[in-house]
């Protein structure tokens, strides 16, 4: 697990402050309910350019403005305000290598009762230094969690929200506990929807399959350039629907994909091999070109990486 290596300055209240200054209340609304929403996204350091390249910032921007609408939340900054933050803070933070940034928006009031409506809410953000969240080398060797994805009606994965992370926290932690590297959690009604912060793809017969939007998965943007990778680049046919837990165990390449997990591939589930237990040849051309994109090599994608400098 990474461990947190924080910039020294942060956006806190309006303002670029000392990390040490951005501190909240314990009365606070978002600690107490678990309200607030989040990004994580990644910047990669091109060394030849000496320059950070922030991956798909707008795509980011725009998933975390359109879960206000959910979360019935109002802030001061515009998106093109909430962009230039995110790249002044890593800016300022002073990183030359890889870093991640996750910007919050949260109920910063301090009201009793759970409530969305009518509550003060604010923006923040953080970045820290990051190498590789997951390995992506040798395969996770993963577990099918017995903690349920949340369901749409109870609380959005869709929505990057702080207190569904507690659902995340439980099936990592049992799969951990129990050996594992991460955990695939099962949807109410036994089908497969995501690991605990990524998203799931399997190869089966030369196609690329996926749960769909519908499947209580958070969208992922790292999901959305595989994709666009598989059918562009590599002419793979990519599928949306939904995935049984045994096709798991008999599928030819199961793969994680997540800003933070990048693209992992998995070596097995609940104690089986997928296919040989190496990375399947569809997963390392997808990583491969993954890296390639975000590290701003092919101009072909160069405008989904923002440069810091
Ligand atoms: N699912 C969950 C639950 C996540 O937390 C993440 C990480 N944000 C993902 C999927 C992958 O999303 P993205 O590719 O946008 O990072």
């Amino acid at each position: 697990m990474a461990s947190m290596n924080p910039g020294q300055i942060a956006y806190f209240e309006g303002e670029y402050v000392p990390i040490a200054d951005a501190k909240l209340s314990i009365l606070t609304h978002a600690f107490n309910y678990g309200t607030g929403i989040f990004e994580g996204i990644r910047g990669y350091y091109n060394k030849d350019e000496d320059n950070i390249l922030i991956f798909r910032l707008q795509e980011h921007i725009d998933r975390l403005v359109r879960n206000c609408n959910v979360m019935c939340m109002d802030i001061d900054e515009s998106p093109e305000q909430l962009t230039e933050i995110c790249i002044e803070l890593v800016k300022k933070s002073g990183f030359r290598e890889d870093v991640y940034i996750r910007p919050i928006i949260y109920k910063s009031e301090h009201s009793l009762g759970p409530k969305l409506n009518g509550i003060e809410t604010k923006f923040c953000c953080w970045t820290m230094a990051l190498g590789d969240y997951v390995d992506v080398d040798k395969g996770l060797n993963v577990a099918v969690s017995s903690w349920r994805r949340l369901g749409d009606n109870a609380i959005p994965s869709r929505v990057k929200a702080t207190g569904s992370y507690i659902n995340s926290a439980l099936a990592r932690s049992e799969s951990c506990q129990n050996g594992f590297d991460e955990a695939i959690m099962l949807r109410e009604d036994g089908t497969v929807a995501e690991g605990s912060a990524m998203n799931l793809f399997m190869v089966l017969d030369g196609k690329l399959i996926t749960p769909p939007p519908t499947s209580d998965i958070l969208v992922g943007i790292t999901r959305n350039t595989v994709m666009q990778i598989a059918a562009d680049e590599l002419g793979i046919e990519v599928i949306e629907r939904p995935i049984s837990r045994t096709e798991l165990y008999v599928c030819d390449e199961l793969f994680f994909t997540g800003t933070g997990a990048q693209v992992a591939p998995v070596r097995s589930v609940d104690n089986r091999l997928v296919g040989d237990g190496n990375p399947g040849a569809i997963s390392k051309q997808l990583q491969d070109a993954y890296f390639d994109i975000v590290q701003g090599k092919n101009p072909k994608y160069r405008d989904w990486c923002a440069p810091v400098f």
